[in-house]
């Protein structure tokens, strides 16, 4: 049997990380999950909070924190655009202080540690699709700088650390994810459309959604994250974890509502300042290193989310931050 590690999971009730934390214990590892709850309920965990080897901690990691632990996977960040730009000094605050904190527990404990970084890193690429040797065309003052220059430097913060203190990090770039247990008032396009096709509102379409995404599906992102942590290669990264099938948002809302089985009808509503018009991973790194790329169709992918969708009650679910 493999070793079991003790690990920590930092924004291990949202979306990602939740599922994460169900991964690491079913592995029977030791997970301890550390959130702040800004974008995430305690009830993505519920189903673990009875199991020995989970623990849950009320933390922001801006602040610092000691434990002792084998292994740390720092996914805490407001992920969805409405929820980063709420309080953009604080996302950049998470990415900065909370990476410096993080960094030094696992540096203390000689854990090795995975930071969850993101497409956004290209910003609006002018190279398509988007191989990690691509050093991006991100705006450094507009409303989604917050984020990605956070997460920019970040990545650097943790370069740095592995150069000057030989430190075993891991840093792997996530494109546009959905899934199960994704925040329904999150404001991403997969929730909106799927929220609103099933409670019959309009579809917000935002410009004329000929803006194209690439969507991997939670499981195989899920998969390819743990392959990275567990690579015995020392392969660093950045590496890219997406689904290279790229489609228009306009083609989204037609799949979602032949899905859903509803009828077409758009709210036209105009496109955000910075938001890119393009984005695909290329994926060449991840199959040759971690052997890893995503066998889930969007079509089966966004069935089984609209089939969790039409399973809760939105009533249970707080929106983080005003919706647009
Ligand atoms: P999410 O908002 O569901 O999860 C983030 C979690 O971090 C939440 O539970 C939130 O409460 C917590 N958090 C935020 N700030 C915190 C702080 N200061 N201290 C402690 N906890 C804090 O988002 P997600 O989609 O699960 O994203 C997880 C990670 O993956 C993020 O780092 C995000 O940048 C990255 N990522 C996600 C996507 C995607 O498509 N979902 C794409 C690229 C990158
Ligand atoms: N979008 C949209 N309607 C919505 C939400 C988003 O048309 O209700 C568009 C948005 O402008 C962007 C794409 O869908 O072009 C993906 O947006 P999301 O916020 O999910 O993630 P992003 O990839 O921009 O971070």
């Amino acid at each position: 049997m493999a070793k079991i590690k003790r690990i920590l999971v930092t924004g291990g009730a949202g979306f990602i990380g939740s599922h994460l934390c169900r991964c690491l214990v079913e592995q029977g590892h030791d997970v301890i999950c550390v959130d702040n709850f800004f974008t995430s309920q305690k009830s993505n965990v519920a189903p673990l909070l009875n199991k020995p080897n989970f623990e849950l901690i009320r933390h922001d990691i801006v602040f610092p924190l000691f434990l002792e632990v084998d292994e740390v996977y720092n996914l805490a960040c407001p992920a969805a655009p409405g929820h980063y730009q709420y309080n953009p000094v604080k996302t950049m605050k998470t990415s900065l202080a909370g990476s410096i904190n993080m960094l030094g527990l696992a540096k203390r404990c000689r854990a090795k540690i995975l930071q969850a970084s993101t497409s956004e890193v290209y910003g609006d690429p002018e190279i398509h699709p988007q191989p990690e040797d691509y050093r991006g065309s991100v705006n450094p003052i507009g409303p989604r700088s917050c984020y990605d220059e956070g997460k920019r430097a970040a990545e650097a913060l943790f370069m740095d650390y592995h150069r000057m203190h030989k430190m075993p990090i891991r840093i792997v770039r996530i494109f546009n994810t959905y899934g199960p247990r994704m925040h329904p008032f999150d404001g991403r396009v997969v929730s909106n459309f799927i929220r609103q096709a099933l409670t019959g509102e309009p579809i917000t379409l935002y410009g004329d959604g000929s803006q194209t995404r690439s969507f991997c599906y939670l499981d195989d992102l899920a998969e390819g994250i743990i392959r990275m942590m567990d690579n015995e290669e020392n392969f660093v990264g950045p590496v890219n974890l997406g689904n290279p099938d790229e489609l228009t948002i306009k083609e989204l809302a037609e799949l979602v509502a032949e899905l859903t089985g509803t009828k077409l009808q758009y709210a036209e509503l105009p496109l955000p300042l910075d938001d890119p018009c393009k984005r695909k991973p290329d994926i060449t790194l991840a199959k040759k290193k971690l052997h890893w790329q995503p066998t889930t169709s969007l079509r089966d992918g966004l069935t089984k989310t609209i089939e969790w969708f039409r399973s809760i009650n939105l009533e249970h679910y707080r929106p983080p931050t005003p919706m647009y």
